[in-house]
């Protein structure tokens, strides 16, 4: 696949920093190598010494010094090496995409470790989005990905979504206002990228089925546009087997992935990762290069001393311990929804990601009622509207999170607002 007519002209226009390319090498080097190159400042000034992290389960991880001066020094652009190569291993595992090689050289596929998945999206966006592009999007979708794509002067397209995600048929209906052969057509506009959160949707807790993603990979191939697959709620799916993520469909290196720690591990250390065709991902390098320059060393060290000491099994049971969680959570919250609001709204249990998304009955806009009648009943929620390409479009739903709440303050959260939906009905 070429990928040069997704780019940007800025992105097209971005050219390696020597210095950084200088930093890459010094990583990769033996200890026998003298470099007078970098503007690295020398760590032995630093007032930090070393770190013991104590775990949850009373065991610890410890940075000694000679690792603190690495996790206090600058770093390689695209993630410290020996992270990157265990975040390969994971996604081989579990997604062992078809285009993943380890060799820089020969490989299609490459990742790189962001600053959490908002930042390596955001860089996505600003590499494939020019003025005047059509996107096609989850409708309704995470206001945080609204936040990045809108400013770039596209034209968002929404994709009507049901409680299994993207509806492939309203996908195609979209899609045949163009003729697949207008691809090669850059006036006539045929949209570039499909941006999609595929499980426990953010704010739907909508998951795409196997048989949608592999549907909507056809289409793709049929009108040629890239995949943003955005799944921080992956480790979230309450069920196994897990779906297969589009990654993993991925023959052609259409695929741009991001996954993202936050859930799971911490969402303050601020980590993440794209995997994708090489020649995309370098390009967001190169941005990063110009930009953060690279996530935090000392918490990708950190990270990474934790993944080394657990290995990928240990990783996994401790999502498993997290899914646990959320799946108690979510049944709780489905118990009190059924209990106080049967009749008032209606909703699809969600099977990953920590929210419940409500329709309310009889109150076609829900701003008024979350924004001002609820915030005065001590009840947090986010009203649809938020989560619309167009925010002042009006919007009958409600998101509530089921991820902080004890299940006792969930009941007393859903039947104040119960009793905020009967008084607005009255
Ligand atoms: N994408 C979606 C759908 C999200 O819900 C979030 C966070 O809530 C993000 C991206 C950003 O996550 P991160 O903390 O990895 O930047």
């Amino acid at each position: 696949m070429n990928h040069t007519r997704f780019l940007t002209a800025v992105s097209a226009a971005r050219q390696p920093s020597p210095i950084r390319a200088m930093t890459d090498l010094l990583m990769r080097s033996p200890p026998s190598v003298i470099s007078l190159a970098g503007g690295a400042p020398n760590p032995d000034t630093f007032p930090f010494k070393s770190a013991s992290i104590t775990l949850n389960n009373g065991t610890a991880i410890e940075i000694g010094e000679t690792l603190m001066k690495k996790a206090l020094q600058y770093s390689a652009t695209p993630g410290v090496p020996e992270l990157v190569s265990w975040l390969k291993e994971l996604q081989k595992k579990l997604h062992n995409p078809p285009t993943l090689t380890y060799s820089p050289d020969k490989g299609q596929m490459a990742m790189c470790v962001t600053t959490g998945s908002q930042e390596g999206l955001s860089k996505v966006f600003d590499m494939l989005v020019s003025p005047g592009d059509n996107v096609l999007i989850d409708a309704p979708t995470y206001s945080g990905t609204l936040a990045a794509v809108k400013p770039l002067g596209c034209n968002l397209i929404g994709v009507p979504t049901d409680q299994h995600g993207i509806i492939p048929q309203a996908l195609k209906e979209i899609l045949s206002r163009w003729r697949p052969e207008d691809v090669a057509l850059p006036e006539k506009k045929a949209p570039k990228i499909l941006y999609t959160i595929p499980n426990g949707g953010n704010p739907t807790g909508a998951s795409l089925t196997t048989e949608r993603k592999t549907e909507i990979y056809k289409i793709a191939q049929e009108y040629d546009f890239l995949i943003v697959e955005d799944d921080p709620y992956y480790f979230l799916q309450f069920s196994k087997p897990w779906a297969p993520s589009f990654l993993s469909m991925d023959i052609d290196g259409r695929v741009i992935r991001a996954d993202s720690m936050s859930k799971i591990l911490s969402s303050g250390l601020r980590i993440g990762y794209l995997t994708g065709p090489k020649p995309l991902i370098d390009r967001v390098v190169l941005h990063m290069q110009a930009s953060t320059l690279h996530t935090s060393a000392f918490t990708q060290i950190m990270i990474l001393q934790l993944l080394q000491q657990w290995g990928v099994e240990g990783f996994l049971k401790h999502v498993d311990s997290v899914i646990q969680f959320y799946r108690t959570q979510r049944d709780a919250m489905i118990a009190s929804a059924d209990k106080w609001l049967t009749g008032l709204a209606e909703w699809h249990s969600p099977t990953a990601g920590m929210f419940l998304w409500m329709k309310i009955h009889g109150v076609p806009d829900t701003h008024q009622l979350i924004m001002l009648k609820a915030i005065s009943k001590e009840v947090l929620l986010v009203p649809g509207s938020a989560f619309n390409i167009d925010s002042s479009e009006p919007s009958s739903y409600v998101r509530a999170s089921f991820s902080l709440s004890t299940p006792e303050q969930i009941d007393q959260g859903l039947e104040r607002l119960a009793s905020l939906i009967i008084a607005e009905r009255k």
